[in-house]
């Protein structure tokens, strides 16, 4: 046991230093303090895996060992230790954490793997986290975009509306944040954070390092682009049967209505 508390002592500074690092947006520094925390939590969390008894510390270092791999964009090492939680008995608290996390590796797998929006068949994972969130209008904008591993950020951009970052310092579990114009009228900025996640989710190939659209909704990929990220930025914002009409109402009092 002693042992098992030594490691994790040592993986929480090591974790520490990597926030730290983070900060200073230093991310090789980051990345090496974040992998020497997880490889000691999942020895932590490995010296406790047959002690079903010891709850909640079995699954509370599990949970720890899982949430570290998803920092580390590790899934497969994330999804093998939230499992591993579940097998014991832990209490409805860490329980609905590990729910939480699962969702955000299914997620966050999904993004990786293709973060295109087209399934074989049923709904993809990402699909159904867009359901889930537009199927009660008005959608929670912003809570849909964190869901999907984006922070949403409000700063002033000058003349421009906003755009996607990669952001180690402040992005979401999946590494990226949304800036949004904070000069921008409310409507404005929902429609924004809907056009950013669009290029977000159809894009990201393209998006690198940042992607900046002007007021008009330009960010250089082009007008086809440009019409897919209206096009499901009106999906995210209002559910099939409703949007028609109203975003050609909105866009029309946005001024951005795209010439065919
Ligand atoms: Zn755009």
């Amino acid at each position: 046991m002693s042992t098992t508390r030594e490691l994790h002592e040592r993986a929480m500074e090591l974790f520490e230093a990597s926030l730290l690092a983070r900060r200073a947006e230093d991310e090789g520094r980051m990345n090496r303090f974040l992998a020497q925390a997880l490889k000691l939590e999942c020895e932590a969390a490995d010296t406790v895996a047959d002690d079903y008894a010891l709850e909640p510390t079995r699954s509370v270092l599990h949970r720890s060992a899982a949430a570290m791999a998803l920092s580390s964009f590790d899934t497969k090492t994330a999804r093998r230790y939230v499992e591993a939680a579940f097998e014991g008995k832990p209490p409805a608290e860490v329980g609905s954490e590990l729910q939480k996390l699962s969702e955000q590796i299914t997620v966050l797998e999904a993004e990786m793997k293709s973060y295109a929006l087209k399934a074989p068949t049923g709904l993809t994972p990402v699909q159904q986290v867009i359901r889930k969130f537009n199927s009660n209008p008005p959608t929670d904008i912003v809570s849909l975009a964190n869901a999907l591993g984006l922070s949403v950020l409000f700063l002033d951009l000058g003349t421009d509306a906003g755009e996607i970052v990669r952001d180690i310092r402040r992005g979401g579990f999946s590494g990226y944040s949304i800036q949004i114009n904070t000069n921008d009228p409310h409507v404005r900025q929902r429609y924004t954070i809907g056009h950013e996640t669009a290029h977000f989710l159809l894009h990201r190939d393209r998006v690198k390092n940042r992607l900046r659209d002007d007021r008009m909704y330009r960010s250089g990929l082009g007008t086809t682009k440009e019409k897919e990220a209206d096009a499901l930025a009106a999906d995210l914002l209002m559910p099939k049967t409703k949007f028609d009409v109203s975003v050609i109402a909105m866009k029309r009092r946005l001024g951005i209505r795209r010439r065919n």
